[in-house]
């Protein structure tokens, strides 16, 4: 346990499982209270707070889906109310498909964008005001590889992924100096997210394509996300860090 984040209270959307579980977990071990969202998954959040409170850390767990407006605010009033103003934001709930263009309909593709465009934007500007009024905080958003690389099967989500980057830089225009803003752009991590949507077969070729010749796991993007919220990052702002062992180059 570090006391790196001691006093702080950081929200990590889509925190129950994946990126965002190894995320809360190492936030609680730096000493922030950590506010664990959700949208369905209680056993999940509740199995992440468990860790956090295991390994000397606190927080609580709230469920709200962040492409719902009302339900973000809420959720943020409730983590105000009951844990403090919020120090850090880590927007990393998302969502992801593999689909074929012809098989693309405005649905679908509506879908992803709620969750990963409307989903960060929703909590960015809930928290951005009062952030801006004390005169700090740091906000961390989940991008991915594929909002900077072609990738033929991924249309809606690299749509949504590069808006993230965009949305990372202006917001760090916006709200600087007291409020930094970054991105982090994993490449294949190894999560419940890729075990649903790509094969064996597939891994094992993004692995042979990455120069480190290796899937990442949840810490190295919770490694990442921590460097940029710490002391150690204050000259960095509006910046998209990848984080892909090596392989954003390969087209
Ligand atoms: P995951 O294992 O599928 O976990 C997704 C998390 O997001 C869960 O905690 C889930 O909550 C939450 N969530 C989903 N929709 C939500 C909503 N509408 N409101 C609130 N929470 C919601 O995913 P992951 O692989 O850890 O991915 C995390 C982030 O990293 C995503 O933004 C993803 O796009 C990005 N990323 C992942 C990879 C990768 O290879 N895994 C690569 C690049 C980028 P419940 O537990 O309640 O379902």
């Amino acid at each position: 346990m570090t006391r790196e984040f001691s006093n702080k209270v950081a929200l990590v959307t889509g925190g129950s499982r994946g990126i965002g579980r190894s995320i809360s977990i190492a936030l609680g071990q730096s000493d922030a209270r950590v506010a664990v969202n959700y949208l369905s998954d209680a056993v999940a959040a509740r199995s992440t707070l468990a860790d956090i409170e295991k390994k000397g850390g606190t927080g609580d767990i709230f469920q709200a889906d962040v492409s719902n407006e009302s339900a973000v605010i809420k959720m943020i009033e409730e983590i105000e109310s009951s844990l403090g103003p919020i120090d850090i934001l880590v927007t990393n709930a998302g969502i992801g498909l593999l689909q074929d263009h012809q098989d693309i309909t405005f649905e679908s593709y509506r879908k992803i964008m709620a969750t990963n465009v409307d989903g960060t934007f929703l909590p960015v500007m809930a928290v951005k005001d009062g952030m801006i009024e004390r005169g700090t905080g740091n906000i961390v958003c989940i991008s991915s590889v594929a909002g900077l690389r072609a990738r033929s099967k991924l249309i809606s989500y690299s749509i949504s992924k590069s808006a993230v980057i965009g949305l990372v830089r202006s917001c760090a225009a916006a709200f600087g100096p007291a409020v930094r803003v970054n991105g982090i752009a994993p490449g294949l991590i190894q999560t419940d997210m890729t075990k649903a949507s790509m094969d064996l077969p597939l891994q094992e070729s993004i692995k042979q394509e990455t120069f480190l010749k290796t899937i990442g796991v949840p810490e190295n993007i919770s490694d990442a996300v921590l460097f940029l919220l710490s002391s150690r990052a204050n000259f960095i702002s509006g910046q998209t860090l990848i984080v892909d062992g090596g392989r954003v180059t390969v087209p």
